[in-house]
């Protein structure tokens, strides 16, 4: 069984996936490759029909077509179809099946950390597709979510769409310690413009148990390294890739994931 493997987005270098998912095949001792396809908008659709017959058996989905890419498949897990994005497609006798593994993926780097959802109140930041995704695998765990966005009709859909609750502002900083997990989904932070904070920390204490921005380049940004301050567990979107990937490589191979070799080939890549 030869695992010819890949990603299409556009841009599409500088992804990381590659060298996770060929240090992962090497380390299985499985035969195939993964390469990173760069397909423009108008490409995606013959991109996408050709895959059976170029022998792929699985590809990750990456901006921007997580979205358009629905439509040209024959069928949608089901987190996939609340989620209303694909990141990653099974190909299962020519049959072309959407997955959303970043649901999993951030569950398990909570999971890594102890902290279980069920019960527990949750902050989370931005509303666009990786909050879709983030809302779901907490409120499918039982947390109760609040949503906070710079645009207020996006997070108030969201809560919508998934039984969660906007906030009309962002909470001043004393009400944020009713949450025990905040969770950063916004690119502010993110390199070039490090530094940026997506909540006002005003240098004291925000109560929360966890911490856990989407970012992963830096691999701490401003927010973790204040939530270390004040003694909240970090946890940096490298873990959220990680486990995306692992889950997905999952799904193509039916074997678990060396995520330690992943995470390290990711790191020794710029991640
Ligand atoms: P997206 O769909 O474009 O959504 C971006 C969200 O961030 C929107 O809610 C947007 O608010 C908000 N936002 C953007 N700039 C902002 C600013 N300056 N101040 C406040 N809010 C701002 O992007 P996405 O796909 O969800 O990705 C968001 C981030 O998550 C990116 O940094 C991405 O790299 C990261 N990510 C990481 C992983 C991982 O595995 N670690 C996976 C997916 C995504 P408006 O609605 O007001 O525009």
């Amino acid at each position: 069984m030869r695992y010819q493997l890949g990603l299409i987005g556009y841009p599409a270098a500088h992804s990381l996936s590659p060298p996770m998912h060929r240090a992962a095949l090497q380390a299985l001792g499985l035969d195939g490759d993964y390469t990173a396809l760069a397909v423009q908008p108008e490409c995606l659709s013959a991109t996408v029909r050709e895959l059976p017959a170029r022998d792929y058996r699985g590809i990750n989905v990456t901006i921007p077509h997580k979205q358009a890419v629905i439509p040209l498949l024959d069928g949608l897990s089901a987190s996939a179809r609340a989620i209303g994005a694909v990141n990653t497609i099974v190909v299962e006798h020519g049959r072309l099946i959407g997955h959303n593994t970043d649901a999993v993926g951030f569950g398990c780097a909570l999971a890594r950390v102890g902290y279980e959802p069920r019960g527990q109140a949750a902050l989370v930041l931005g509303a666009g597709g990786a909050a879709r995704a983030v809302v779901y695998a907490l409120t499918q765990a039982g947390a109760h979510v609040t949503v906070w966005n710079r645009t207020r009709e996006r997070a108030e859909q969201l809560a919508r769409d998934f039984g969660a609750t906007a906030a009309t502002r962002l909470l001043p900083l004393a009400r944020c310690g009713q949450f025990s997990l905040i969770v950063n989904t916004t690119p502010v932070g993110m390199a070039p413009d490090e530094g940026g904070l997506p909540l006002p920390m005003q240098g004291r204490g925000f109560g929360a148990q966890v911490v856990y921005d989407l970012v992963y380049r830096p691999r701490e940004t401003a927010l973790l390294r204040e939530a270390r301050a004040v003694g909240a567990m970090p946890i940096g979107g490298l873990e959220m890739l990680v486990y995306q990937g692992a889950e997905a490589f999952r799904l193509w191979t039916g074997r678990d994931a060396p995520v330690e070799v992943m995470r390290d080939a990711a790191i020794s890549h710029g991640g």
